[in-house]
């Protein structure tokens, strides 16, 4: 261990149930003495090689980190892997411990996190975030039953996070594949290539998926300037990363000052995939046009269920423009049964609310719901918002709007 990581102890606790762990009397090295020794030995280990590489490019968490393996995923909760243990604690189920931002991960054994370099390296950007004053992002954790692994966040910074945590991955291993040793089954392996990917088409809700578009970006610069720039972002980003979560166009615009201090060529080679990416429009609404379908090009688009009594809007918005005092259909086409009580308002840019419109979805068919909702006088260019009165998110195949009166 070198003199910059001597501040940074692992404490390394693995269990055997899946009671929260007590905090331990304080903050050191402690071995693991209810799981196999050598198994503790080496994921401390890869802790320590995820934290060297993180450090020598200035990503070094402040604080301790915690590393607790647990030991929970055996009997029934090992059939149900819909969100692992370390990305639940990276997500906001207890990922603090004992007062600092801790790395929880499943017990070694074959296809754990623990066991993936990956996995774990991904999921200490997620702490040295935290650590660095990144404020938590806004995760939905409701998983569906029909939908397993699925995390949605109403707001960028889900997004910002998981594509810092892929990109970073991906430097290190100098792969844009991830995480094939602890992929779930049946799951494919993530890639930071994000091939097309796009804002604002590209966002459907899903921070996981939606996240190629800025790793995907980050990934271009480098296939295009070569592997030199790994350590050119890795290190600006290391310096505006924690500041700048909330908007994918922020964070890129920030890049973009720190690369023309550090390295002008890979600042100029960003500058045009951000705009190729369409990162400076990632808040844009998707324009919608009579009869002409709205597909998502990556994967199927999801809104978020309600968190207590208040519905979450999905990060996508649409605009439809169309003058005053008419009426707008709008279709829905769903993967199965088209959910009941699916809501539509039109909004201001702030996500307001306009004139207290607001319409249900009537199910048309089995797999398609439509409505009819007055466009008020004056307004050429409108937003709306679909939401889910619902706490399971809704999935959802293409949108439509139908005909204008
Ligand atoms: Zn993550």
């Amino acid at each position: 261990m070198n003199g910059s990581l001597a501040a940074h102890i692992i404490v390394l606790v693995c269990m055997g149930s899946s009671a929260p762990p007590a905090p331990p009397a304080r903050v050191g090295p402690r071995v693991c003495e209810l799981a196999d020794d050598a198994a503790s030995v080496a994921l401390a280990a890869r802790a320590e090689a995820a934290l060297r590489f993180m450090s020598a490019h200035g990503l070094t968490p402040a604080g301790p980190v915690p590393v607790v393996a647990v030991g929970a995923l055996s009997g029934e909760g090992a059939t149900d892997r819909a969100v692992s243990v370390a990305d639940a604690a990276a997500h906001g189920l207890g990922e603090r411990w004992a007062g600092v931002p801790a790395l929880l991960l499943e017990a070694p054994g074959p296809g754990s996190t623990s066991e993936d370099p990956e996995a774990l390296l991904h999921e200490l950007v997620h702490i040295w975030l935290r650590s660095r004053g990144a404020p938590e992002p806004a995760w939905a954790t409701r998983v569906s039953k029909d939908e397993p692994g699925v995390i949605i966040a109403t707001r960028e910074s889900g997004v910002i996070e998981e594509a810092l945590a892929d990109f970073i991955t991906a430097s290190r291993s100098r792969s844009p594949v991830l995480y094939r040793a602890s992929a779930r089954p049946g799951t494919p392996a993530r890639s930071v290539r994000g091939r097309g990917a796009r804002c604002p088409e590209a966002f459907s809700g899903r921070p996981h998926a939606d996240a190629s578009v800025l790793s995907g970006a980050l990934w271009d610069v480098v296939t295009r300037h070569g592997a030199e720039a790994h350590g050119i972002l890795l290190t600006a980003l290391a310096k505006v990363a924690p500041s700048h979560t909330h908007e994918v166009r922020a964070l890129a615009k920030a890049l973009t000052a720190e690369l023309k201090r550090r390295a002008p060529k890979v600042a100029r080679v960003w500058a045009k995939v951000v705009d190729e990416r369409g990162l400076g429009r990632c808040q844009e609404p998707i324009s919608l046009t009579l009869q002409r379908t709205f597909q998502s090009p990556l994967v199927q688009p999801v809104i978020p269920g309600k968190r207590g009594d208040t519905p979450m809007a999905s990060l996508q918005r649409y605009e439809v423009q169309v003058s005053g005092s008419r009426t707008l259909s709008v279709g829905v086409r769903f993967d199965g049964q088209a959910p009941p009580n699916l809501r539509w308002d039109f909004v201001d840019a702030r996500g307001r609310r306009v004139d207290a419109s607001s319409s249900v979805l009537d199910a048309q068919t089995s797999s398609m719901a439509s409505t009819r909702l007055a466009v008020p006088p004056r307004a050429t260019r409108l937003l709306f918002r679909l939401s889910n009165p619902q706490s399971t998110p809704i999935a959802f195949d293409d949108i439509k709007v139908i005909s204008v009166n």
